[in-house]
């Protein structure tokens, strides 16, 4: 079975899905879905302090990846 393949929102890489962390939309900014089962579009980003803290630091792109 092909691991279906997901696009970090900071870096653009492309890896499957159990090696990325997925986040959610919460009240006012991404939270991390940990077990991946959180309803709701989500978005991934690589498990890279330097991904994350470009993903999070990416407001403008929020509305676009969580689709608010
Ligand atoms: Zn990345």
């Amino acid at each position: 079975m092909t691991e279906p393949v997901r696009t970090c929102a900071a870096c653009g890489t492309k890896r499957g899905k159990g090696e990325m962390q997925r986040f959610v939309w919460g009240d006012e900014q991404p939270v991390r879905d940990a077990d991946g089962r959180c309803k709701g579009r989500g978005a991934y980003c690589c498990r890279d302090e330097i991904c994350l803290e470009r993903f999070l630091s990416q407001k403008k792109k929020w509305k676009r990846l969580f689709r608010l």
